[in-house]
């Protein structure tokens, strides 16, 4: 090899090294230079990296169809969802995986690319509330108002067997009242007006399942006859599970003025009301806070009325569901007749809002003359004067 062919080969090679470095520095500088991003891409990333994220999906596979983008409470803190659980899609049959929280799983590709978030927002179930109100049970005689203890004990098992608590009436007053909890799931049974078959029927079935209840009662009607409680068994039941509450002095329509002057009316209103409410406070020596409209009839100023002479709760016959929404002033009932105890676990079974036929007749707020009761099938005595009442109990 000559001198000179020595000095080509080190040019040579020294031309092919300072290309190879200048090839790797330019491959340098490429590579810490971030891909350039459209704006829209970059809010993508920026909306995704505050939302849980995807598992990605294996190369080859289909990504799995976006439910829900989730803008409800994050998964992790939401008690509605575990580990072991898996989430359909929108037509609820194929599941969908859950929500990744490992920080590994990072998707790194464009989010156009990826999969976004397949969650859908837990349905968040609020508290809610069927209030039932029933009148007499097994009588003698047939009686649209009055189921038999078979029914009445179908409908009590019911409850049990398809998750319903029934809660007492004072906590549906705290829970409307203060907020205080509830379990999702709860029914309040009350009855009204103070038969005697309550005592004999239904007392005992009440008992016996361990379910709290209110009995509404006009105070002229207690004691005045066979078909009557008495104070004593009252004071008896109110001890022993059953909360005594007030349905008016005498059971009249609160509405109908009769020509009474503004004070002869406010003076009669306050008997019905505010009298009902101390007789049974001194017969019982318990504190009265409810009040169940007779036949349900009532208007803004009755209400304001009541309120005025100590009632927290008011209750009407409306029959719809109670939720935390309800006004404590007004929470409506369903009536449980002969009509509609066949209705009962589908009044139970529609967890947001019973149809409009389902619901019993309504009072609106406003409404100031009519029967919640349908024509010709009032209860049997409520129809009539607590006079009358006493001369026509048969049981
Ligand atoms: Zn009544």
């Amino acid at each position: 090899m000559t001198r000179q062919d020595s000095n080509q080969r080190l040019i040579i090679a020294a031309t092919l090294g300072l290309l190879l470095c200048m090839v790797m520095a330019c491959g340098k500088k490429n590579q810490s230079e971030p891909p350039k991003q459209t704006a829209e891409a970059e809010a993508l990333q920026q909306s995704q990296s505050a939302l849980p994220l995807a598992t990605p999906t294996p190369r080859g596979e289909a990504p799995p169809e976006v439910v829900e983008t989730l803008q409800g409470p994050d998964p992790a803190q939401e008690p509605f969802f575990n580990q072991s659980q898996q989430m359909t899609d929108s037509a609820g049959l194929n599941p969908v995986p859950l929500p990744v929280s490992n920080s590994e799983s990072v998707p790194t590709a464009p989010p156009s690319v990826e999969p976004t978030v397949a969650v859908v927002s837990p349905a968040v179930v609020p508290s809610q509330v069927w209030v039932f109100g029933y009148h007499q049970f097994q009588t003698p005689k047939p009686n649209p108002y009055s189921i038999t203890t078979d029914a009445f004990r179908s409908q009590l098992q019911f409850l049990r067997d398809t998750g319903w608590t029934v809660i007492p009436l004072q906590q549906l007053i705290g829970f409307l009242k203060n907020g205080e909890s509830i379990p999702e799931k709860s029914a309040v049974i009350t009855v009204d007006d103070g038969y005697a078959s309550v005592f004999h029927h239904a007392y005992p079935l009440l008992k016996e399942f361990g379910y709290p209840w209110a009995f509404f009662c006009y105070t002229d009607f207690i004691g005045s006859g066979r078909a009557a409680i008495t104070w004593e068994q009252l004071r008896m039941i109110d001890k022993d599970g059953c909360d005594v509450q007030s349905h008016t002095k005498s059971h009249p329509f609160l509405t109908r003025k009769g020509g009474k002057s503004p004070e002869a009316y406010d003076a009669w209103l306050k008997d019905q009301l505010l009298g009902s409410k101390e007789m049974i406070e001194q017969k019982l020596g318990k504190k009265v806070n409810a009040l169940a409209y007779s036949y349900g009839a009532w208007n803004d100023y009755i209400r304001e009325r009541a309120v005025l002479w100590g009632y927290e709760a008011l209750f009407t016959v409306k029959g719809q569901m109670v939720s935390s929404t309800t006004a404590v002033s007004e929470i409506g009932r369903v009536i449980i007749s002969k009509d509609n105890e066949h209705l009962f676990s589908r009044y139970l079974s529609q967890p947001l809002k019973a149809p409009e036929s389902m619901q019993t007749p309504q009072m609106s707020s406003g409404q100031t003359e009519g029967t919640p009761y349908p024509q010709n099938s009032m209860p049997e005595a409520v129809n009539e004067s607590a006079e009358s009442v006493s001369e026509k109990s048969k049981e």
